[in-house]
């Protein structure tokens, strides 16, 4: 799968998801890595609608979360954002991202990136048997969460990447916010700004 200096007839994909409440220098790295391993030509972020593993929680309101991801990606020559998940009413499935954004590249090759606690729990994903044939995945390791022993994943279909460990998550960004403490360098500058522009997370 990692192959780096051959010839490519498609054009290479990956597909970042997440909440990105707020998006953060993890998510970043996580997609910069796998974009120089697998020689990808484009990375496109896309935030989740209303994600299915946290329907019990509150959710920053999806345009403000879309808006913090176009800033945060927009240096970046390679880096695209979605809408597909936000425009898509109900609960987000990653096997209706995949088929979206299938549509929008027909001859593409696409790589579904993901860290090491998201892939846990990949198998109770909806239709998750489908969702091998339409991208390969790469499951990125995370500080604080080791690979899945227990998960039986499909043979072949998930590669693990060690990346440079950055142990971020949204919710502590979040939880700084909150309690007026510093998230600079944690997030993009812009989006320390936008944070405290928009009085999120207070
Ligand atoms: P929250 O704490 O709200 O769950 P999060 O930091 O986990 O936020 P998500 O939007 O849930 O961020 O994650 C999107 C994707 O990015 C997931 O696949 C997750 O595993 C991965 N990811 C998030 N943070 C990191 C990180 N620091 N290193 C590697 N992967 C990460
Ligand atoms: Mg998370």
């Amino acid at each position: 799968l990692s192959t780096r200096g051959n010839r490519h007839d498609r054009p290479r994909i990956g597909i970042m998801g997440g909440t990105f409440d707020p998006i953060h220098n993890g998510h970043l790295v996580a997609a910069s890595e796998v974009a120089w391993v697998y020689d990808l030509d484009e990375v496109i972020f896309v935030p989740t609608g209303r994600p299915v593993f946290k329907l019990d929680k509150k959710v920053t309101n999806a345009e403000d979360r879309y808006l913090m991801t176009v800033i945060a990606t927009a240096s970046n020559p390679k880096f695209t954002v979605s809408r597909v998940d936000i425009d898509r009413p109900g609960i987000t499935y990653t096997i209706d991202t995949l088929r979206d954004i299938r549509t929008q590249h027909p001859d593409a090759e696409l790589f579904f990136i993901t860290g090491a606690d998201a892939v846990a729990e990949i198998m109770q994903w909806k239709d998750a048997e489908h969702m091998w044939d339409l991208a390969h995945f790469v499951a990125v390791t995370r500080p604080g969460y080791s690979s899945p022993e227990g998960v039986r994943l499909p043979e072949g279909k998930v590669d693990t990447l060690e990346i440079p460990a950055l142990a971020i998550s949204s919710t502590d960004v979040r939880r700084r916010a909150e309690h007026n403490e510093p998230v600079w360098y944690l997030v993009p500058d812009g989006v320390v700004q936008y944070i405290g522009k928009h009085g999120l997370y207070r």
